[in-house]
Formats: C-alpha cells, structure tokens, sequence
C-alpha cells in the first residue's frame, strides 16, 4: 500500500530501514522569523541535516520520519530539499506539541481539527506534501484540558484519514493507558498508535501492560543514552521484551535532530563537529543492534525492528 512521504506517495514495500522517530530541525519559527541568522540560518541547517542523514543512509536506512509538530517548528521545505538531496523517503508529521499556548488554548475543537485536516487534504504549507503520521504529545503533566482537546480532535482527523499516530508521552507517570483510551473514544484503535519514548523506563510491567492493548512502544530515544537513561538498560528492556514475544511491536529510533534549538546555540551548533558526533543517526547501526546481537536475540527480530515492524505498523495489518 501507498504512504505518503514529502515528495509524493512511496510503497510501504519500499520503505526499507526506518528511522521511526527523528527531526531535522526544531527550532521555533517566530524566534526564526525574529533573530535571523543569530536563531538560525537555514541553508546550513540544510547542509548538516543532508550530512547527519547521509551518514544514517550509508548504514542502509532508507526512510526516515520526521517528528517534528507544527508548533515545534516543522519546516516542509527543509524535508523536501533533504529528500531530493539524500534520496531519502521523509515521512512528515502534522499535529500539535503539549504546550500550552494561546492559539490552542482559547480555539475550540473544531478549529484544532479543521487545520490538521487542511495539512492532509490540501497539502503543508503550500507545497503538495502531505503527512504521513499524525503527531501528538501528552507530557508529565498528563492529559489537560487543552490537550484532551487537542488529542480529541488529532484522534479525529487519524479516524477519518486512516493515518496512524505517534504521540509523546512520558512512561515514568504511567499516561498511556489514558492516551489510548482517548484515541479510542474517536474510533482509533491502539494498533495504529505509538507510544513514544516508551524506551525512557525499564519498568516491564507498564510496558506489557500497553502491549497487551495492541498498541506500538516507541524504543526511540537512542539519541539522548548520555543524558538520561544509559544504553544498557535500554538495550536490556527491548530484549527482555522480544524474549517475551514482543519484538514485533517495538520501533527504533534516536529523536534526535540535526538542530535542536532547546538547548545549544546556533552558535555552537553550527561550528559543533556534528558529523562525528557520538550519537547520531547511526547510534543505532553502531550500537544497539550490535548490542542486540549479542543478547542473543534471533538475527530475525533484530532485522524486523527497522523494517518488518515499520512497515506493519504504517500498513494498520497488526491484530495485536
Ligand atoms: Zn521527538
């Protein structure tokens, strides 16, 4: 069957390797529009993304999803010139991040719901890339008001296109079960969701908890294995879950981005060496699926987590 990725409907048969959950850049439009060159200069965000993405296509992906909400600073034109240049499959997202802020907050549903359709009917920002996945995110706070609203209306939109959902939550408050209740309330079953940075904890009864309603586990956090949670227990919980039967349900990926604009600087980031960084997009070819490998997990399931279970997940065909 056909998804959509930026530069036009690509066959899940040929979807290949895929980064399930990485940026290009998230980097905050109006401080963009404000600051210039001093926030952010696109023709070299441009030249890092090709460079980081380029490296990660050497190592055999083929597809990447780019995560990034409206509200985070999604840039289509950034897509589009990366996949022409890479010869990347870039799947965008459209959907909203969890803060709160004015033009979600004071809307009311249908407005939320009117302009995500508008990114899946009409095409992004006036180009005619179209989502692939909607995108969603629900932080430790849980699900408040003003995202039990925006969740109600991206479950809305996900019914009536059928595109599949990738929302954001954070394991360590236990949320998921909520989230999937309320995709499901909109006639969005769990199967055609991921809980994302489910990878954060090691907690296994949470996440087979979560397994069991059918939903996907986003083990995709392998770009930030220095700051929080290290790469051992990560490695650790996903092959203790694929001993258990669960290896068909769990996407890899890194979240990272070529510019993140949360913490460092343009500045700093644009004379960084980011071609040799120690976790990039390739973190997971170097290391974790050696890792897996030596875990003794079947050679079978370590390939499915970056092609099988991607293809399954955006193809809907999982029962369980
Ligand atoms: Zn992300």
């Amino acid at each position: 069957m056909k998804i959509q990725s930026v530069l036009g409907p690509v066959d899940t048969s040929e979807l290949g390797q895929v980064l399930m959950h990485e940026h290009l850049t998230c980097a905050d439009w109006s401080m963009r529009m404000n600051f210039g060159s001093r926030f952010y200069e696109a023709d070299k965000v441009t030249e890092m993304s090709c460079g980081m993405l380029g490296k990660a296509a050497q190592q055999g992906v083929a597809t990447v999803v780019d995560g990034t909400p409206v509200n985070l600073g999604r840039d289509i034109h950034l897509m589009r010139d990366v996949a022409r240049r890479t010869g990347l499959n870039i799947i965008a997202s459209t959907g909203f991040y969890y803060q709160e802020e004015p033009w979600l907050g004071f809307r009311d549903e249908e407005q939320i719901y009117d302009l995500l359709m508008g990114d899946c009917t009409d095409g992004i920002q006036g180009t005619d890339s179209k989502p692939g996945i909607l995108k969603a995110g629900v932080a430790r706070a849980g699900v408040t008001p003003l995202l039990h609203k925006v969740l109600h209306a991206t479950g809305r939109v996900a019914a009536e296109t059928g595109l599949p959902i990738f929302c954001h939550h954070d394991p360590s408050v236990h949320s998921g079960g909520e989230i999937l209740d309320l995709f499901e309330s909109c006639g969005v079953p769990a199967n055609r969701v991921i809980l994302g940075h489910s990878g954060d904890t090691t907690e296994l009864e949470y996440l087979t908890a979560m397994l069991e309603r059918g939903c996907w586990l986003g083990m995709d956090r392998f770009g930030f294995c220095d700051r929080d949670l290290g790469l051992e227990p990560r490695v650790d919980t996903i092959a203790r879950l694929c001993e258990m039967g669960w290896g068909n349900k769990l996407l890899l990926s890194h979240d990272l981005a070529a510019y993140l604009a949360f913490w460092d600087s343009w500045e700093t980031t644009k004379n960084s060496d980011y071609l040799h960084l120690e976790e990039d997009f390739t973190f997971i070819h170097r290391r974790v699926l050696p890792a897996l490998r030596e875990r003794g997990l079947e050679p079978a399931v370590v390939d499915g987590l970056l092609t099988a279970n991607p293809r399954t997940f955006f193809e809907g065909t999982s029962s369980h």
